[in-house]
């Protein structure tokens, strides 16, 4: 029994399974008498989990033929450029969803390569939902149109996909990939940094349509455009090999788990528990997101004031609650409950908080 219940917003808990697996095989991979991370990336060995890292990843999601699963280097954040060099052509456009500090900083990225129109935005409700779909003021001619299905900063989520016609629909899903069952084929790209619900930082998964690559433009440098990725099976270059590793592990373990809807039912059930601490506080936690929009992966809440807040996050810690601490833009206290963290956790979590507001509120 592990004492500690990590809510760190990422990187951020790994299965224990998980662990014990790389753990029993970090001297000695699969009687070959090294490591993993001490053989070639163009082993038979690494090919194998390479290879299956893409099959489940797309068998998760219930995609055949037409999609490629790439896993590259740089973070999400450099998706927030390369997905634009590739797909933002000279003088086009691109809608954005602005629902917080992660599409904020996609979108940023974004106009160092072409106009981008923001097709709706929450930013004047202080990000606290996401934008309805009659809200979405879409342009016809968008090269594709981006949203951030979960807002790992401010707590919201996306629960239904936003509609957009046949355009090219791409998604930063890097804090609830594989969370929960979603219409896949209605992408045409979703990347995510591994390091909240996927496995150790220095992965990215990026999911891509092959037929959109046709659409790609050409004078990209080699390590950025999408093509080369896909041409070399992620294998250009040398990749991150022990991320790709802990990953594929990761995958197995979802599968074995009921695979995304085994996942939704458990993530819906650890959020309930801490949502219902909030609602159940008559007023001591105030939560930062609207109802509908409530996050299933970052619970985020207010106290009366920040005296209390650093109060309970100190006693948190103390009685081995970790990583409660809101992101340092926003403060407050925010709950990272990726597909890892177990509903125990959450339940000693929903505990501390009302046996906290008891003594405080
Ligand atoms: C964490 C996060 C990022 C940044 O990921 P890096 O891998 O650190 O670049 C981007 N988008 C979202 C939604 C995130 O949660």
């Amino acid at each position: 029994m592990n004492p500690i219940c990590n809510f760190n917003a990422g990187p951020s808990m790994l299965p224990v399974p998980v662990l014990q697996q790389v753990q029993s095989e970090l001297l000695d991979y699969q009687g070959r008498g090294m490591s993993i991370m001490e053989m070639s990336h163009r082993s038979k060995e690494f090919e194998a989990i390479n290879a299956s890292a893409e099959t489940t990843f797309k068998r998760l999601l219930g995609i055949g033929d037409g999609y490629r699963v790439l896993f590259v280097q740089g973070g999400a954040s450099t998706q927030f450029a390369m997905l634009p060099m590739n797909f933002l052509p000279p003088g086009g456009s691109a809608d954005y969803l602005l629902t917080g500090a992660w599409a904020e900083k996609a979108i940023e990225e974004a106009k160092l390569f072409g106009t981008v129109n923001i097709a709706a935005s929450t930013q004047a409700d202080q990000f606290r939902r996401v934008p309805q779909q009659d809200q979405l003021q879409l342009n016809p001619q968008a090269a594709y149109v981006h949203f951030t299905s979960n807002e790992t900063i401010q707590g919201i989520q996306f629960h239904q996909i936003p509609n957009i016609g046949d355009r090219p629909l791409v998604c930063d899903m890097s804090s609830d990939i594989l969370s929960r069952p979603i219409p896949a084929e209605r992408f045409a790209m979703i990347y995510a940094g591994a390091q909240k619900n996927l496995g150790p930082s220095g992965v990215t998964a990026v999911l891509l349509r092959e037929d959109w690559l046709a659409r790609a433009n050409k004078n990209v440098p080699t390590m950025l455009r999408y093509s080369t990725h896909v041409k070399n099976n992620s294998l250009y270059n040398t990749p991150p090999t022990f991320g790709v590793y802990v990953l594929n592990l990761v995958l197995n373990w979802i599968e074995q788990q009921g695979g995304l809807s085994g996942m939704a039912e458990r993530n819906a059930r650890k959020a309930k528990l801490i949502y219902e601490a909030i609602d159940q506080s008559r007023g001591f936690y105030f939560g930062h997101a609207s109802i509908e929009s409530r996050s299933l992966m970052n619970v985020t809440f207010r106290l009366p004031n920040e005296s209390l807040e650093k109060q309970f996050v100190q006693q948190a810690t103390a009685a081995g609650l970790i990583g409660l601490a809101g992101h340092r833009s926003v403060g407050g206290i925010r709950a990272s409950i990726y597909n890892a963290v177990e509903e125990s956790a959450c339940r000693t979590l929903a505990n501390f908080m009302s046996d906290f507001a008891k003594r405080y509120g």
